[in-house]
Protein backbone atom coordinates (compact mmCIF):
# COMPACT_ATOMS: atom_id res chain seq x y z
CA UNK A 1 0.00 0.00 0.00
CA UNK A 2 2.89 2.60 1.16
CA UNK A 3 4.83 1.86 -2.18
CA UNK A 4 1.44 2.19 -4.12
CA UNK A 5 0.89 5.91 -2.66
CA UNK A 6 4.52 6.70 -2.96
CA UNK A 7 3.99 5.74 -6.98
CA UNK A 8 1.12 7.92 -7.09
CA UNK A 9 3.17 10.93 -5.23
CA UNK A 10 5.47 10.32 -7.41
CA UNK A 11 3.75 10.61 -10.89
CA UNK A 12 1.36 13.39 -9.71
CA UNK A 13 4.35 15.45 -8.38
CA UNK A 14 5.84 14.92 -11.98
CA UNK A 15 2.48 16.22 -13.76
CA UNK A 16 2.60 19.10 -11.06
CA UNK A 17 5.99 20.00 -12.55
CA UNK A 18 5.29 20.03 -15.54
CA UNK A 19 1.88 21.42 -14.85
CA UNK A 20 3.53 24.78 -13.09
CA UNK A 21 1.45 23.42 -9.78
CA UNK A 22 5.55 23.89 -7.90
CA UNK A 23 5.80 27.49 -6.39
CA UNK A 24 9.10 29.22 -3.93
CA UNK A 25 8.00 30.92 -1.26
CA UNK A 26 11.21 33.02 -0.43
CA UNK A 27 12.37 33.87 3.36
CA UNK A 28 13.70 36.84 3.66
CA UNK A 29 17.55 36.66 5.33
CA UNK A 30 18.38 39.79 7.92
CA UNK A 31 22.17 41.04 8.21
CA UNK A 32 22.49 42.10 11.99
CA UNK A 33 25.31 44.80 11.37
CA UNK A 34 23.12 46.94 8.99
CA UNK A 35 19.61 45.35 10.21
CA UNK A 36 18.81 45.12 6.38
CA UNK A 37 17.48 42.36 3.88
CA UNK A 38 20.83 40.69 2.42
CA UNK A 39 19.28 37.97 0.07
CA UNK A 40 16.57 34.83 0.79
CA UNK A 41 16.06 31.18 0.88
CA UNK A 42 14.14 29.33 -1.32
CA UNK A 43 11.78 27.16 -0.11
CA UNK A 44 9.48 24.68 -2.94
CA UNK A 45 6.25 24.09 -1.85
CA UNK A 46 3.23 22.61 -3.93
CA UNK A 47 0.11 24.27 -4.98
CA UNK A 48 -1.90 20.51 -5.61
CA UNK A 49 -5.21 20.91 -7.14
CA UNK A 50 -7.35 18.62 -4.65
CA UNK A 51 -4.99 18.99 -1.36
CA UNK A 52 -4.03 22.37 -1.14
CA UNK A 53 -0.47 24.32 -0.44
CA UNK A 54 1.79 21.28 0.53
CA UNK A 55 4.89 21.86 2.43
CA UNK A 56 8.55 20.21 1.03
CA UNK A 57 8.19 17.69 4.12
CA UNK A 58 5.25 16.23 2.36
CA UNK A 59 7.02 16.18 -0.88
CA UNK A 60 10.61 16.10 -1.00
CA UNK A 61 11.12 12.99 0.54
CA UNK A 62 9.61 11.00 -1.90
CA UNK A 63 11.49 13.20 -4.55
CA UNK A 64 14.68 12.24 -3.32
CA UNK A 65 13.84 7.86 -3.62
CA UNK A 66 14.26 8.70 -7.26
CA UNK A 67 16.03 10.77 -9.86
CA UNK A 68 12.88 12.92 -9.67
CA UNK A 69 14.68 15.10 -7.07
CA UNK A 70 16.83 15.93 -10.14
CA UNK A 71 14.20 17.44 -11.88
CA UNK A 72 12.64 18.92 -8.77
CA UNK A 73 16.14 20.96 -8.23
CA UNK A 74 16.55 21.68 -11.85
CA UNK A 75 13.54 23.68 -11.47
CA UNK A 76 14.22 25.55 -8.44
CA UNK A 77 17.56 26.71 -9.45
CA UNK A 78 16.09 28.18 -12.82
CA UNK A 79 12.94 29.69 -10.74
CA UNK A 80 15.70 31.20 -8.18
CA UNK A 81 17.71 32.39 -11.25
CA UNK A 82 14.39 34.04 -13.03
CA UNK A 83 13.75 35.98 -9.67
CA UNK A 84 16.91 37.01 -9.10
CA UNK A 85 17.11 38.37 -12.77
CA UNK A 86 14.20 39.88 -11.63
CA UNK A 87 14.94 41.47 -8.67
CA UNK A 88 17.91 42.99 -10.81
CA UNK A 89 15.39 44.45 -12.94
CA UNK A 90 13.35 46.48 -10.34
CA UNK A 91 16.84 47.87 -9.32
CA UNK A 92 16.40 45.68 -6.56
CA UNK A 93 20.01 45.68 -5.86
CA UNK A 94 22.59 42.79 -5.26
CA UNK A 95 20.92 40.21 -2.85
CA UNK A 96 21.27 36.61 -2.82
CA UNK A 97 18.77 33.35 -3.11
CA UNK A 98 20.06 30.60 -1.75
CA UNK A 99 18.54 27.43 -3.00
CA UNK A 100 18.12 24.23 -0.90
CA UNK A 101 20.22 21.49 -2.87
CA UNK A 102 19.61 17.08 -2.55
CA UNK A 103 22.57 15.07 -2.22
CA UNK A 104 21.64 13.16 -5.33
CA UNK A 105 22.20 15.74 -7.26
CA UNK A 106 25.49 16.22 -6.90
CA UNK A 107 26.00 13.62 -8.78
CA UNK A 108 23.88 14.12 -11.26
CA UNK A 109 24.82 17.12 -13.03
CA UNK A 110 24.38 20.02 -10.66
CA UNK A 111 27.24 22.66 -11.71
CA UNK A 112 26.02 22.28 -15.32
CA UNK A 113 22.23 23.14 -13.84
CA UNK A 114 23.23 25.64 -12.43
CA UNK A 115 25.60 27.04 -15.30
CA UNK A 116 22.66 26.51 -17.69
CA UNK A 117 19.99 28.60 -15.21
CA UNK A 118 22.51 31.51 -14.85
CA UNK A 119 23.15 31.31 -18.28
CA UNK A 120 19.56 31.12 -19.53
CA UNK A 121 18.46 33.95 -16.82
CA UNK A 122 21.34 36.24 -16.77
CA UNK A 123 20.86 36.56 -13.19
CA UNK A 124 24.64 37.36 -11.11
CA UNK A 125 26.53 33.96 -10.35
CA UNK A 126 27.59 35.48 -6.60
CA UNK A 127 24.00 36.19 -6.02
CA UNK A 128 23.70 32.48 -5.98
CA UNK A 129 23.71 30.19 -2.86
CA UNK A 130 23.39 26.43 -3.05
CA UNK A 131 22.36 25.35 0.29
CA UNK A 132 23.89 21.47 1.78
CA UNK A 133 23.06 19.52 4.88
CA UNK A 134 26.31 17.98 6.44
CA UNK A 135 25.27 14.57 5.35
CA UNK A 136 25.03 15.55 1.71
CA UNK A 137 29.09 16.55 2.31
CA UNK A 138 29.96 13.79 4.69
CA UNK A 139 28.31 10.94 2.55
CA UNK A 140 29.42 12.19 -0.77
CA UNK A 141 32.90 14.62 0.11
CA UNK A 142 34.55 14.11 -2.96
CA UNK A 143 31.59 14.59 -5.38
CA UNK A 144 30.71 17.65 -3.33
CA UNK A 145 34.23 19.15 -2.84
CA UNK A 146 34.72 18.92 -6.89
CA UNK A 147 31.65 20.08 -7.41
CA UNK A 148 31.44 22.78 -5.23
CA UNK A 149 35.13 23.82 -6.22
CA UNK A 150 33.54 24.77 -9.62
CA UNK A 151 30.58 26.26 -8.46
CA UNK A 152 32.98 28.67 -6.52
CA UNK A 153 35.33 29.05 -10.23
CA UNK A 154 31.83 30.72 -11.47
CA UNK A 155 31.15 32.69 -8.81
CA UNK A 156 28.22 30.66 -6.87
CA UNK A 157 28.47 30.55 -3.48
CA UNK A 158 27.99 27.76 -0.84
CA UNK A 159 26.01 27.03 2.76
CA UNK A 160 25.96 23.79 4.81
CA UNK A 161 22.13 24.06 5.88
CA UNK A 162 21.18 22.53 9.53
CA UNK A 163 24.95 22.79 11.00
CA UNK A 164 25.14 20.20 13.91
CA UNK A 165 22.72 18.07 13.39
CA UNK A 166 24.40 15.78 11.49
CA UNK A 167 26.25 12.80 12.56
CA UNK A 168 29.23 13.67 10.73
CA UNK A 169 31.84 15.20 12.45
CA UNK A 170 34.03 18.14 11.35
CA UNK A 171 36.59 16.70 8.75
CA UNK A 172 34.94 17.49 6.46
CA UNK A 173 34.73 21.48 6.61
CA UNK A 174 38.18 21.98 6.13
CA UNK A 175 37.88 20.16 2.63
CA UNK A 176 35.06 21.88 1.73
CA UNK A 177 35.05 25.41 -0.07
CA UNK A 178 32.03 27.16 1.32
CA UNK A 179 31.11 30.32 2.50
CA UNK A 180 28.93 30.15 5.08
CA UNK A 181 27.61 28.43 8.12
CA UNK A 182 23.51 28.23 9.06
CA UNK A 183 23.23 27.25 13.15
CA UNK A 184 20.23 24.72 13.04
CA UNK A 185 17.06 25.96 14.35
CA UNK A 186 16.93 23.34 17.27
CA UNK A 187 20.27 25.17 18.76
CA UNK A 188 18.68 28.81 17.89
CA UNK A 189 15.42 27.96 19.77
CA UNK A 190 16.23 25.75 22.71
CA UNK A 191 17.84 28.26 24.18
CA UNK A 192 19.07 26.22 26.72
CA UNK A 193 22.55 26.68 28.47
CA UNK A 194 24.31 23.85 26.51
CA UNK A 195 22.19 25.13 23.46
CA UNK A 196 23.51 29.13 24.08
CA UNK A 197 26.67 27.07 24.46
CA UNK A 198 27.19 25.65 21.16
CA UNK A 199 25.81 28.57 19.42
CA UNK A 200 28.32 30.91 20.87
CA UNK A 201 31.07 27.94 19.99
CA UNK A 202 29.92 27.45 16.31
CA UNK A 203 30.19 31.38 15.58
CA UNK A 204 33.37 31.59 16.99
CA UNK A 205 34.81 28.24 14.93
CA UNK A 206 32.96 29.39 11.71
CA UNK A 207 34.64 33.23 12.04
CA UNK A 208 37.64 31.38 13.30
CA UNK A 209 37.46 29.42 9.72
CA UNK A 210 36.50 32.82 7.91
CA UNK A 211 33.02 31.64 7.42
CA UNK A 212 29.48 33.99 7.49
CA UNK A 213 27.09 32.58 10.28
CA UNK A 214 23.16 32.66 9.18
CA UNK A 215 21.17 31.55 12.56
CA UNK A 216 17.48 29.68 11.51
CA UNK A 217 14.45 29.74 13.54
CA UNK A 218 14.98 33.18 15.43
CA UNK A 219 11.07 33.59 16.67
CA UNK A 220 11.98 35.71 19.53
CA UNK A 221 13.74 38.84 20.60
CA UNK A 222 16.01 37.35 23.10
CA UNK A 223 16.59 35.11 21.00
CA UNK A 224 17.89 37.90 18.22
CA UNK A 225 19.63 39.88 21.13
CA UNK A 226 21.47 36.66 22.23
CA UNK A 227 22.45 36.33 18.55
CA UNK A 228 23.84 39.63 18.58
CA UNK A 229 26.04 39.41 21.57
CA UNK A 230 27.33 36.38 20.08
CA UNK A 231 28.73 37.89 16.85
CA UNK A 232 26.74 36.05 14.98
CA UNK A 233 26.39 37.63 11.13
CA UNK A 234 22.88 37.05 9.99
CA UNK A 235 19.44 35.68 11.44
CA UNK A 236 16.57 34.12 9.80
CA UNK A 237 12.85 33.21 11.31
CA UNK A 238 9.38 34.11 11.74
CA UNK A 239 10.68 37.25 13.81
CA UNK A 240 12.13 38.91 11.07
CA UNK A 241 9.53 37.31 8.13
CA UNK A 242 7.71 34.02 7.42
CA UNK A 243 8.60 32.17 3.89
CA UNK A 244 6.52 34.34 2.09
CA UNK A 245 4.83 34.38 -1.98
CA UNK A 246 7.64 36.13 -4.44
CA UNK A 247 5.85 39.06 -5.18
CA UNK A 248 5.08 39.93 -1.05
CA UNK A 249 9.35 39.99 -0.83
CA UNK A 250 9.48 42.27 -4.07
CA UNK A 251 7.28 44.84 -1.70
CA UNK A 252 9.07 44.38 1.09
CA UNK A 253 12.32 44.39 -0.80
CA UNK A 254 10.90 47.88 -2.12
P1 LIG B 1 15.67 24.24 5.64
O1 LIG B 1 16.43 24.42 4.39
O2 LIG B 1 16.43 24.14 6.91
O3 LIG B 1 14.62 25.44 5.68
C1 LIG B 1 14.21 26.08 6.84
C2 LIG B 1 12.86 25.59 7.31
O4 LIG B 1 12.58 26.21 8.56
C3 LIG B 1 11.72 25.98 6.37
O5 LIG B 1 10.73 24.97 6.44
C4 LIG B 1 11.21 27.26 7.04
O6 LIG B 1 9.87 27.55 6.72
C5 LIG B 1 11.36 26.92 8.49
N1 LIG B 1 11.49 28.11 9.34
C6 LIG B 1 12.01 29.30 8.99
N2 LIG B 1 11.97 30.16 10.04
C7 LIG B 1 11.42 29.49 11.07
C8 LIG B 1 11.11 29.85 12.43
O7 LIG B 1 11.34 30.96 12.90
N3 LIG B 1 10.55 28.87 13.21
C9 LIG B 1 10.29 27.62 12.72
N4 LIG B 1 9.73 26.73 13.56
N5 LIG B 1 10.57 27.25 11.45
C10 LIG B 1 11.12 28.17 10.63
P2 LIG B 1 10.07 24.34 5.14
O8 LIG B 1 9.80 25.42 4.13
O9 LIG B 1 8.94 23.48 5.58
O10 LIG B 1 11.22 23.45 4.54
C11 LIG B 1 11.67 22.31 5.24
C12 LIG B 1 12.87 21.71 4.59
O11 LIG B 1 12.56 21.20 3.28
C13 LIG B 1 14.00 22.71 4.34
O12 LIG B 1 14.73 22.91 5.53
C14 LIG B 1 14.79 21.98 3.27
O13 LIG B 1 15.65 21.02 3.84
C15 LIG B 1 13.71 21.26 2.49
N6 LIG B 1 13.44 22.02 1.25
C16 LIG B 1 12.74 23.15 1.09
N7 LIG B 1 12.75 23.57 -0.18
C17 LIG B 1 13.49 22.65 -0.86
C18 LIG B 1 13.90 22.53 -2.23
O14 LIG B 1 13.60 23.36 -3.10
N8 LIG B 1 14.68 21.44 -2.55
C19 LIG B 1 15.05 20.52 -1.61
N9 LIG B 1 15.83 19.50 -2.01
N10 LIG B 1 14.71 20.63 -0.33
C20 LIG B 1 13.93 21.68 0.05
MG1 LIG C 1 17.91 25.48 3.72
MG1 LIG D 1 18.02 24.59 7.82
Amino acid sequence: TQTHARLRLEAALIDGLEGGELVLHYQPVFDLRTNRIVGAEALVRWEHPERGLLMPGHFVPVAERSDLVVLLGEWVIEEACRQLRHWHDLGLGDRYIAVNVSARHFSHGLTEAVTAALRASGAAPRNLVVELTESTAADNLEIVAATLAELRDIGVRSAIDDFGTGYSGLRYLASLPVDTLKIDKSFVQGMTPSDAAIVAATVAMGHSLGLTLVAEGVETHEQHRFLVSQGCDRVQGYLFGRPMPADDLVDRLR
